[in-house]
């Protein structure tokens, strides 16, 4: 009874793509949301556009990744590149293909990925969240922070995708806090994916050093083995209070965009589970793409 009434609560404040859905096809698609095993947790740092179409080692690290994890019933994705005031997730059926980035070739913009979303997990992580209300969103979709990576993990495009925005008005310990209610997805075959950069300085970007492999200012170097060291021992706090950390950490995160998907990942892992790195590179001095998978 109390089910039926939170679903046509729900019906009620979905937009109007799915508008036409009956109350009877929701009920039967949240049903597929069944418990499994846990379901392991990624931090992507997905770095240039470009990646989308290009072949390289990070592009080869996501596809490794893809290989080696269990087929997910969905994918939540928390992009760097969607800041909103409050909490949204996307709820349309069929989310487009977002090119929000200027400058690329036409390739690139050429791309689709036409994953369906998932009103029904939408609904359920509005449901599962409850320090604040989060809003059905119908009109962004996948933006680049997502596609792009997602892409590589799935190329056929056959596992539903929602993601969840980054509220602009909240620190950093909110945003973990925030992150840890959305753990039991991961019982329910959901793969959620924080996408961003762990070392992201646009303006300080050495493109002179484009085909220099690994190639990192000495203070990129600092806070990307200082992130690492916190990561894998489990000493989160320094990074949920990263704001003071010193010079290395002030260059290498200007803006929380890129960063705070990382911590919706750390939020998530349990005690005995095991953190590990791929893709433990920099680019261009002011940039990392480290990557890592819990589980
Ligand atoms: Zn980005």
């Amino acid at each position: 009874m109390e089910r039926r009434k939170f679903l046509l609560n729900a019906l009620a404040l979905l937009p109007i793509t799915a508008g036409a859905m009956t109350l009877q096809a929701l009920g039967k698609m949240t049903e597929s949301f069944g418990s499994t095993e846990l379901m392991p947790v990624l931090f992507l740092g997905h770095g240039s556009p470009m990646n989308a179409i290009e072949d390289n080692e990070f592009v080869q690290g996501w596809i490794q990744q893809g290989r080696t994890l269990p087929k997910p019933s969905a994918i939540l994705c928390i992009s760097a590149h969607w800041e909103t005031n409050g909490t949204y997730v996307t709820a349309m059926p069929k989310p487009q293909t977002i090119h929000d980035f200027g400058g690329f070739p036409q390739a690139l913009f050429d791309v689709q990925y036409p994953a369906p979303g998932s009103p029904e997990l939408a609904l359920e992580t509005q449901k599962i969240i409850t320090t604040t209300k989060v809003g059905l969103d119908d009109k962004w979709g996948l933006d680049h922070g997502c596609w792009s990576v997602v892409k590589h993990l799935y190329p056929n495009a056959d596992v539903p995708v929602i993601q969840m925005s980054l509220d602009y008005n909240r620190s950093a310990k909110y945003h973990y806090e925030l992150a840890k209610e959305l753990a039991a997805l991961r019982r329910k075959g959901v793969l959620i994916v924080g996408s961003g950069n762990l070392v992201h300085n646009l303006r300080l970007v050495a493109w002179d050093k484009m085909n220099t492999p690994d190639y990192a200012f000495d203070w990129a170097l600092e806070a990307k083995a200082k992130m690492n060291e916190y990561i894998l021992s489990g000493n989160y706090q320094p990074l949920i209070d990263y704001k003071s950390q010193g010079k290395a950490f002030d260059l290498a995160i200007p803006t929380p965009d890129h960063f705070l998907p990382l911590l919706y990942t750390l939020a998530l892992k349990e005690d005995r589970e095991h953190i590990s790195l791929f893709n433990d590179k920099a680019l261009m001095g002011s940039l990392s793409m480290t990557s890592l998978r819990i589980g």
